[in-house]
């Protein structure tokens, strides 16, 4: 009888769309009691990744293989990987517009998301133009209550096992004790205080995502601005611009401000204008 050698791992753990993927590894992690550093050297992903980006770069060069293994599609991790249209926009205007060069670790969190059933951490959580869930109409917070850290940052989360609602970093180092190893923080990340977003504010973020992935669609498309014409990109720039001097708020990736919360931020104006289109009515995309 001929053998058949079965490479996939007996439990999937579905990747949802736009998810976090540390958050995925992590749960897929939690399955099999195995820390995402171990489930790489179990799935023989060479070398030890040593930051957010290398352990992006690990997926991404053995995207197939691991896809193959953890018997989710392969489509579906690529995607997760090249990330939504909104996350290469806030990437373009950071660099173009703001010249800061997006940090990818780390990641702020809805702690009403975390609450509920089966939680998983969303990818747009990760996004530094995106400070809303507008699910929950909140605010997200940045950092965890119980080590002041913004969850994902640096590498401890690789050798932790966590639940999705508990903070995956290690405790900060103490300068008295340099060389002791510090514990897991394990703050359960649900007991955040949140604060209500207004309705508009999370209206506007909506029409943000929706409109980047438009222009993602239609790149050459022009559109209406005054007298003339403007390319989608230039009104998807504008527009992220507008939206973030209306939060109120300096842009910054997630894991920037280790040790502040969010709440101290001043509150967002009420005068939110990226609503009104900056081009006429008749040049307004008919799926808008
Ligand atoms: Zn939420
Ligand atoms: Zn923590």
């Amino acid at each position: 009888m001929a053998t058949i050698r079965v490479d996939r791992w007996p439990i999937t753990v579905q990747l949802h769309p736009a998810e976090y993927l540390p958050g995925w590894l992590m749960r897929v992690g939690c399955r099999y009691q195995l820390t995402p550093i171990q489930i790489l050297r179990e799935l023989r992903v060479p070398r030890s990744p040593t930051g957010y980006h290398l352990v992006l770069e690990h997926l991404s060069l053995h995207a197939r293989w691991i896809a193959a293994h953890l018997g989710v599609p392969a489509g579906d991790l690529r995607a997760a990987l090249w990330g939504r249209p909104i996350d290469a926009a806030a990437a373009r205007y950071l660099v173009h517009h703001r010249h800061i060069r997006p940090d990818r670790g780390g990641s702020r969190f809805c702690a009403r998301c975390l609450a509920e059933p089966d939680p998983w951490w969303h990818a747009g959580w990760a996004n530094p133009l995106l400070p809303l869930c507008v699910r929950h109409q909140v605010y997200l917070q940045s950092t965890c209550e119980g080590c002041g850290q913004v969850p994902w940052t640096g590498t401890a989360w690789m050798s932790a096992l966590a639940p999705p609602w508990q903070c995956p970093q290690r405790h900060a180092r103490e300068p008295q004790r340099p060389g002791r190893v510090r514990p897991f923080c394990r703050y359960d990340l649900r007991d955040a205080a949140v604060l209500a977003a207004p309705a508009k504010l999370c209206h506007a973020q909506q029409n943000l995502i929706e409109f980047a992935a438009l222009a993602d669609l239609q790149p050459s498309r022009q559109l209406r601005y005054g007298t003339t014409d403007m390319p989608i990109t230039e009104v998807l720039d504008e527009l992220c611009r507008r939206f973030v001097d209306t939060i109120g708020s300096p842009v910054r990736g997630p894991g920037d401000r280790p040790g502040q919360s969010e709440q101290g931020d001043p509150p967002a104006r009420q005068n939110w204008h990226a609503t009104r289109w900056p081009f006429q009515a008749g040049s307004q995309p008919a799926s808008l």
